[in-house]
């Protein structure tokens, strides 16, 4: 593709090669073409970052918090300028429709804004004195230098969450941002390097992910661990920070229960958790999995849903009309036939789809399993593809012991028109979010984040800011 390009580390606001010049390379997931190559960082790339963070947050911290919000809302004001070519290079090394993608690029700018704006409201407190000659501040101050570990399903998004609440504290932010899709998220931090940041405030660096974060974690330089990926990986990187006493965010794998109950309204419930489902090929945290559906009305939403599936065009995500992509890797094709075939050795049937399409790409048929025994790893394992596994139920209490029976507890989606039931949800699940007849919608001033195996801290709402801060008390007394 001409117009997609090789991608540099960030190091001091340069793009440099990797030293010795080792790069990865980049497929198109549409076509399983190479596409472009990605710098691959050593340990020599790493001391240069390092270095550079250390620097950067001894500029940064001391830069007034009107002049980090200024710098921030001008990239945001790039990146929209820019959303329609950030989104062709994310459609290309990322698979999701172009529209899906612009989407992204579009959110991110607001999510930084919102970020920004948030700097200014970085306030302590004064807590009365029992010595009237003492004055008692508590303050708040950025963490230190933020490694960040960022996967390929929203290339721009995670960066974006990390970043907006790690920059509008007052810390330096090292990234790095995934090998698959490197293009895009070099493209954000563009913006701010266009934008004015100081130099060493934004890293950016690619390679072998367990090398540079077995390196960075425990590093004096770095003060702040944030990870998005899966829960294996996550609790690794936990471990390890742990052991270091580095301050830490998980953001990790979820497997949504959607609770669509006895009153629901089918056809919202449909369009709601549909459109949730497949969106990025079901390559998102709280994607709906679990659909538990009363036993009354499960006949009809099952036939509306695979209506529904039967109506995605499947396709290159740069062809216009294209709603379903492919999926990011070839990892993923595996992993939805694997579990297509187990479903079926346990007894579920294939409503719909339940194989790939076509040979070149990765693309797999939206697929809807029913009937699905517990034991299928369907209903166990987080399958982040566009797979969804119906089961029906008869009591309430039967369905919010199926939801909370996993160690997930990201998302949950419940379909009701009875006040008393949505009570029950809202008390009784075990998640860190609840969309009640409707689809997610995230947003910058909400928090995000799961419990359990699904992680631990927030990404959205003032509590995001609070992961990237430490609280000072200073006693004074006047002499
Ligand atoms: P994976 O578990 O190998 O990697 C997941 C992410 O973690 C990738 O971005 C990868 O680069 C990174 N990673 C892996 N090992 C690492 C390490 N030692 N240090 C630092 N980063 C590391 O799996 P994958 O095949 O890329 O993705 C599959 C699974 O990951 C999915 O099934 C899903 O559960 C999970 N995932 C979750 C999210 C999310 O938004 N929570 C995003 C992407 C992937």
């Amino acid at each position: 593709m001409a117009d997609y390009p090789n991608t540099l580390l960030l190091i001091d606001n340069e793009w440099r090669e990797a030293k010795g010049g080792a790069r990865i390379d980049v497929v198109n997931p549409a076509t399983g073409q190479k596409i472009g190559q990605v710098a691959h960082a050593k340990r020599e790339d790493l001391d240069l970052a390092l270095a550079a963070a250390q620097r950067g947050f001894e500029t940064w911290r001391d830069t007034s918090a009107h002049e980090r919000c200024a710098v921030m809302r001008r990239a945001a004001a790039l990146l929209r300028e820019r959303a329609d070519s950030v989104a062709r290079l994310l459609t290309q090394e990322q698979g999701k429709p172009l529209a899906e993608a612009r989407g992204e690029v579009l959110a991110g700018a607001e999510i930084i804004d919102w970020f920004a704006n948030e700097a200014l409201r970085v306030y302590g407190r004064i807590v009365p004195s029992r010595n009237p000659l003492a004055q008692q501040l508590v303050i708040k101050e950025p963490v230190g230098p933020v490694a960040a570990f960022t996967p390929w399903n929203f290339p721009v998004n995670q960066v974006v969450r990390k970043l907006g609440a790690a920059l509008a504290t007052g810390c330096s932010f090292l990234v790095k941002a995934p090998e698959e899709t490197p293009a895009s998220p070099a493209a954000l931090l563009n913006c701010f390097v266009d934008a004015g940041i100081p130099k060493g405030v934004l890293g950016l660096v690619f390679g072998s992910p367990a090398e540079i974060s077995s390196y960075l974690i425990p590093h004096p330089v770095i003060r702040k661990v944030t990870f998005t990926g899966s829960t294996p990986v996550g609790k690794e990187l936990a471990a390890l920070a742990g052991l270091h006493m580095k301050r830490v965010t998980m953001e990790l794998g979820g497997h949504a229960p959607v609770i669509v109950a006895e009153d629901a309204d089918v056809e919202l419930a449909v369009k709601a958790s549909g459109g949730a489902k497949f969106r990025n090929a079901g390559q998102v945290c709280i994607s709906p999995t679990r659909f538990l559906v009363h036993k009354s009305i499960k006949a009809a939403f099952e036939q509306a849903f695979v209506a529904h599936a039967e109506k995605l065009k499947l396709g290159d995500g740069l062809t216009e009309g294209t709603t379903l992509g492919p999926l990011a890797n070839d990892r993923r094709l595996l992993a939805m036939d694997k579990i297509v075939k187990n479903a079926s050795e346990k007894g579920a049937r294939i409503a719909t789809g339940g194989a790939r399409i076509g040979g070149a790409g990765n693309f797999f048929a939206p697929t809807i399993l029913t009937d699905v025994p517990l034991d299928a790893d369907i209903f166990n394992e987080e399958p982040f593809g566009p797979i969804a596994a119906i089961r029906s139920f008869e009591t309430l209490d039967e369905a919010i012991r199926e939801a909370n029976r996993l160690p997930f507890g990201l998302s949950a989606y419940g379909f009701t028109k009875s006040i008393k039931t949505v009570h029950e949800l809202s008390r009784r699940l075990e998640v860190g979010m609840l969309w009640v007849n409707q689809p997610a919608t995230p947003s910058a001033e909400l928090p995000f984040g799961g419990v359990k195996d699904s992680g631990y801290g927030s990404e959205g709402g003032p509590e995001a800011l609070e992961a990237y801060l430490v609280t000072k008390a200073v006693s004074v007394v006047g002499v």
